[in-house]
């Protein structure tokens, strides 16, 4: 399925160009418009799937599998220290674009990216019947 109005199905399908890394009939990667660091890349599936609520479980193994691939790839030609591999899913949770994404951040020493949180404290009590009320969904 291709949305209309979806910039990022635009992309899968090369009527808006971008500068592609990996491309395959399903997937496409490619360099981020506005990255935070250099070689920020994200991949998308060409189908569209709004977040990972919509993700089909073929589609996420098949998307997660090419994800240590480009990684390498991309350490070795920017010659990163590390890398967030993370994705954002419905506007609360920072996603922008409403497609499937997963973005590949490079990171070094001293940059000024930050993907962090402040760490919370766990309810112990809470902690058990939450872990068990979403085992039963599972
Ligand atoms: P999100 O905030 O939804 O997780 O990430 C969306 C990402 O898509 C952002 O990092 C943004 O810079 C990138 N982006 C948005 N529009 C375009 C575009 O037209 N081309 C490319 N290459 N990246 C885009
Ligand atoms: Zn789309």
């Amino acid at each position: 399925m291709v949305k209309d109005d979806c910039i990022f199905c635009k992309i899968a399908n090369g009527q808006i160009p971008s500068a592609t890394i990996y491309e395959t009939t399903e997937f496409r990667a490619f360099l981020d418009v506005s990255p935070a660091n250099r070689g920020h890349a994200l991949i998308i599936p060409k189908q569209h799937f709004d977040n990972v609520f919509m993700l089909d479980d073929e589609t996420a193994g098949k998307i997660f599998s090419v994800v240590p691939a480009i990684a390498r790839a991309i350490q070795e030609e920017t010659g990163c220290e590390g890398m967030n591999i993370l994705q954002n899913n419905g506007a609360v949770a920072g996603q922008t674009v409403n497609h499937f994404h997963i973005h590949f951040v490079p990171r070094t020493k001293g940059d000024n990216v930050s993907v962090t949180w402040k760490q919370g404290e766990a309810d112990k009590d809470d902690s058990v019947k939450l872990a068990q009320a979403i085992k039963n969904r599972l």
